[in-house]
């Protein structure tokens, strides 16, 4: 027999499929083998087989063994693979990795197995003690132990009887070691929450429509703390109870262990999660557990839709606006897309939830391609927070320094004194945002990017967010020697330090990615502050979303301008998503809850329909003006990034590209809105310099698109880096 592989080298040189000859009749589509590649062996997955071989089969190499007995791949995944390399255009082996924990690649991490012991079927224990010598105490014992123990550990039973008499007695004949594979389970000390309750009539209604609808993407728009976590809860049960399987997606990993909790109590083990955050082992074998259905629930961020599960009923994408379904590096996958692509192939249904849904989504919903299910009442009718606006100009004129308005020292007095808790929102960790000379002006700023470093004050360092390099914070400003030096720009680390002279007996928790670098960093976090054991969270973006704490009352958003002035399409849609999930945090069980929201331009319309929750008008606002300007969903934006460590090699690309793109834009200018060519926003990059060709196109022109890709793709060598994203969600 012949099989057709692709082998894992992420080269476009060998992205074609090689042919091997086999005899194992274990190999089948979708299992992983050796096989041999030049002088070595290498892994590769089947992707058919046949019997005539395509080649002269004398010179057909034969598969050097089968890596695992399952088929790592289904047909189904075979052909999601084909369609990721069809639109994200990458390389087979690129598309194959998003398949397979990456831990299973190169063998890296194994199955682990218990050696149980026990007695052979047929042994007569008696008359084995009665043929030992009185003296082989030990075999004795042990043979008694497992007479009425049944089977046990090997270690266990060396530890306590010795390993001699355990070894001895498998020589004998009389006992046997069977292998059982031991699953390495993460979150062990999640545990189960079962909250019972009974849906109320709309969240029945959404569940049936859910159900009932022949459109294959559902969207609930649903307030925050309306219950779209139980709706979610409901309809995977029922797809569990007809022998299907789901997906549940969540936007962060710090949302997983508290679904997880939920999970688990109404689940059990039949929840699996898949995450970056696990150690090797526990994804391995996460991943396993789903793959032979002992698992039938996928739970994760962005990546768990590639879960190896079979028949598939149902995936859930919560939060579905959140930037994070977008990947950023290569395969610039969306998952709203691949999950579309996977529901339609089994028939299974998509679900998307969100209060505050991406434009793209709700126009969908509108135009009649999606179901629309609205949920527009939190539970029990609990009223959204009310938001007040400190205006932060305001507050400078009166000589205010420090990153609280008076509003907000004093809502903040009022709740603690009540015994609650609050929320400070920030969306810059570190101590300050910029560290600036005040003789000479002078900013620091990172070695081999365009930016400028923030100053961590816990390490004493300044630390560049965009590459990750770590300078030592200095005494004295680089350029002049001057001491002085300001803070510009207040992060969490200052707020903190800020809210401790104010409130000196209050108990703070600070949340951002330098708190929760360690895997179950959120999670302990979080649940201090659910216990009560702090009064204030002090965090970014991270605690924007999902949290449930029933005694916050107050919630304060100290830049909300923060993401108003970037320059992509999407920075006013991210801000009204950004204030509503954090507003959402307050209030939310049976005191009443505030937010204050501090700005510097509380003029501005997105601002006035976030502090209203006033959805529908904001989409229409946003929806009317990417429809004049020309951006998606009416337009695809394009945009091709050339990076190189050479200034003038990149220009002379990008020159080129420009040129060779502007021969399809004047052939085909009706399918063009704007066509350009430019530095890119952020000029330079860990050390190369960034230029850009942006290009708006009629949307979703699958053979344009293929043909810019063509074109700009053969640009790509040694030292120049082309890339291609659409509708990216980071155009710096
Ligand atoms: P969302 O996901 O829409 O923000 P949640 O599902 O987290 O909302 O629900 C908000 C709160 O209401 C949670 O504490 C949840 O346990 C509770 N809840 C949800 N549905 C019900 C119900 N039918 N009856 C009582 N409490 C409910
Ligand atoms: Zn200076
Ligand atoms: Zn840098």
């Amino acid at each position: 027999m012949f099989a057709d592989v692709i082998v894992d080298i992420n080269n476009v040189e060998v992205d074609k499929i090689f042919e091997y000859s086999y005899s194992d009749t274990a190999i089948t589509i979708g299992s992983r083998v050796a096989v041999p590649f030049g002088k070595k062996i290498i892994e590769g997955i089947v992707i058919s087989t046949h019997e005539q071989s395509n080649y002269d089969p004398n010179k057909i190499r034969e598969i050097d063994r089968l890596l695992e007995q399952t088929p790592a791949l289904t047909q189904e995944t075979l052909a999601l693979m084909d369609y990721v390399c069809k639109t994200c255009y990458v390389t087979r082996a690129s598309a194959l990795r998003l398949f397979l924990p990456s831990e299973m690649r190169k063998g890296k991490v194994k199955e682990q197995f218990f050696r149980l012991v026990s007695i052979v079927d047929g042994v007569n224990v008696e008359k084995v003690v009665q043929s030992l010598r009185k003296s082989a105490v030990k075999q004795i014992q042990l043979l008694h132990f497992l007479q009425e123990n049944n089977r046990a550990n090997f270690t266990d039973l060396a530890q306590e009887f010795g390993n001699s008499a355990v070894n001895s007695l498998i020589e004998k004949g009389y006992l046997k070691i069977n292998l059982e594979q031991k699953f390495r389970s993460p979150y062990k000390d999640v545990n189960a929450l079962d909250k019972q309750v009974c849906l109320t009539e709309k969240q029945l209604l959404a569940v049936d429509s859910v159900c009932k609808t022949d459109k294959t993407v559902s969207l609930i728009f649903g307030v925050t703390g309306s219950g779209k976590t139980e709706v979610y809860l409901n309809l995977i049960n029922k797809v569990i109870s007809q022998g299907k399987t789901a997906i549940l997606l969540v936007p962060e990993i710090s949302l997983t262990p508290q679904m997880l909790k939920q999970l688990r109590a109404r689940f059990g083990d039949n929840a699996a999660i898949l995450h970056s955050g696990l150690s090797a082992g526990e994804r391995f074998d996460e991943w396993w557990r789903l793959r032979n259905g002992d698992a039938k629930i996928a739970i994760g961020a962005r990546s768990a839709i590639f879960a190896p599960i079979e028949n598939l009923g149902l995936i859930i994408i919560d939060e579905e606006h959140d930037g994070s379904y977008t990947s950023e590096s290569s395969p610039r996958y969306s998952t709203v897309d691949v999950a579309k692509f996977r529901a339609e192939k089994n028939g299974a249904k998509l679900v998307l939830g969100s209060a505050t849904p991406s434009v793209e989504s709700f126009n969908n919903a509108l135009n009649g391609e999606y179901n629309l299910i609205e949920l527009p009442d939190r539970i029990n009718k609990r009223p959204l927070p009310n938001v007040e606006i400190a205006d932060m100009r305001k507050e400078v004129r009166r000589g205010n320094n420090s990153p609280f308005s008076s509003i907000l020292k004093e809502e903040l007095e009022d709740c603690l004194n009540k015994g609650n808790q609050a929320i400070i929102f920030l969306n810059q960790r570190g101590y300050s945002k910029t560290v600036i000379c005040t003789e000479c002006g002078h900013v620091q700023k990172c070695e081999s990017c365009d930016v400028s470093l923030t100053y961590h004050r816990e390490d004493e360092s300044l630390l560049c967010h965009y590459c990750g390099a770590k300078y030592k914070m200095i005494d004295a400003c680089t350029e002049c020697g001057s001491p002085f030096i300001r803070y510009g720009g207040t992060g969490t680390e200052r707020v903190v330090d800020e809210l401790k002279k104010l409130y000196p007996s209050a108990k703070i928790l600070r949340m951002d990615r330098d708190t929760t670098q360690n895997k179950e960093g959120h999670f302990k976090i979080l649940s201090k502050f659910s216990a009560r054991e702090a009064d204030i969270l002090v965090g970014t973006q991270m605690i924007a979303k999902g949290h449930d704490f029933p005694f916050v009352t107050l919630v304060g958003i100290l830049d909300a301008d923060m993401s108003l002035h970037f320059s992509d399409f999407r920075s006013g849609e991210r801000t009204f998503q950004l204030l509503t999930q954090v507003a959402g945090r307050s209030g939310r069980a049976e005191q009443a809850g505030k937010v204050v929201l501090q700005t510097y331009s509380p003029e501005n319309p997105i601002l006035k329909y976030a502090i209203k929750y006033d959805y529908l008008n904001f989409f229409k606002q946003e929806i009317s003006i990417r429809k004049a300007t020309a951006f998606p969903p009416f337009t695809d934006v394009v945009r091709v990034l050339i990076t190189c460590e050479d200034d003038e090699k990149a220009l002379l690309a990008t020159k080129a590209i420009y040129d060779e793109l502007n021969l399809i834009y004047t052939e085909k200018r009706d399918k063009f809105r704007f066509f350009g060519s430019m530095k890119a926003p952020l000029k330079r990059l860990q050390g190369k310099f960034r230029y850009q060709v942006l290009m708006r196109v009629n949307a979703n022109d699958r053979a344009l698109l293929d043909k810019v890709f063509y074109t700009v793709d053969k640009y790509n060598n040694r030292t120049v880096f082309v890339s291609l994203e659409i509708n990216s969600n980071n155009l710096t």
